[in-house]
């Protein structure tokens, strides 16, 4: 059984600042609150972010928000991501966290954990209490296991994890999983705050 107050005792004890809440909704005012009206906002690629609506909330606020999954027919994808590296503030979601306080995450394009580790004033990390693994191994396997297939099979990319719903480490060349990032401690000068959410949010 997942012990909750154990995995923030431990992300406390590893630095991390820790929120936590029972709603997402709670989560979203709390973001608005955090967040000053004239700081930019960069966004990594999230389910759980973009059930929060959080960037239409900024965007309509009036602060600079930056996300490559919101980008017009005429807005450059690669200058999107350019930006929102260069943000005030970056806001994403985790693969898995540890009981023992450790976030852990695969990426393909790396925005999201280069976003994560490093060049913000603040780093926002929304995550639902489903996200929460006993250990590192168990994350990786949660990781292959749910979240890699099914974010393959959101893409749409030819992997053989989409057909089978498990990891067959792959050498597709649309292979998503390109980068592993487990990070044990708060970085140095990258104040990472965890909004831990007590709900099922994205995956
Ligand atoms: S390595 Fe390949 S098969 Fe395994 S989860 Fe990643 S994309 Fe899917």
């Amino acid at each position: 059984m997942i012990n909750v107050k154990r995995t923030i005792d431990n992300l406390k004890n590893n630095g991390f600042d820790v929120q936590y809440f029972e709603t997402k909704e709670e989560v979203r005012k709390a973001l608005l609150e955090e967040i000053p009206a004239d700081s930019s906002v960069g966004f990594g690629g999230s389910i759980t972010v973009k059930d929060l609506n959080i960037y239409e909330d900024l965007k309509e606020r009036g602060n600079k928000v930056y996300w490559h999954w919101k980008a017009g027919e005429n807005e450059s994808r690669k200058e999107i991501l350019k930006n929102a590296a260069n943000a005030d503030i970056f806001i994403s979601s985790t693969n898995a966290i540890t009981e023992s306080g450790r976030l852990v995450n695969i990426d393909a394009t790396c925005n999201r954990i280069t976003g994560i580790i490093y060049g913000h004033e603040k780093v926002f990390i929304v995550a639902g209490t489903n996200k929460i693994a006993r250990n590192s191994e168990e994350a990786l396997i949660r990781i292959k296991t749910i979240v890699a297939p099914r974010n393959a099979k959101r893409l749409g990319v030819d992997t053989p994890c989409v057909e089978t719903g498990k990891c067959m480490n792959c050498n597709s060349p649309e292979r998503i999983c390109r980068a592993t990032l487990i990070i044990d401690k708060q970085p140095w000068g990258n104040p990472i705050t965890i909004f831990l959410v007590n709900e099922e949010l994205g995956y």
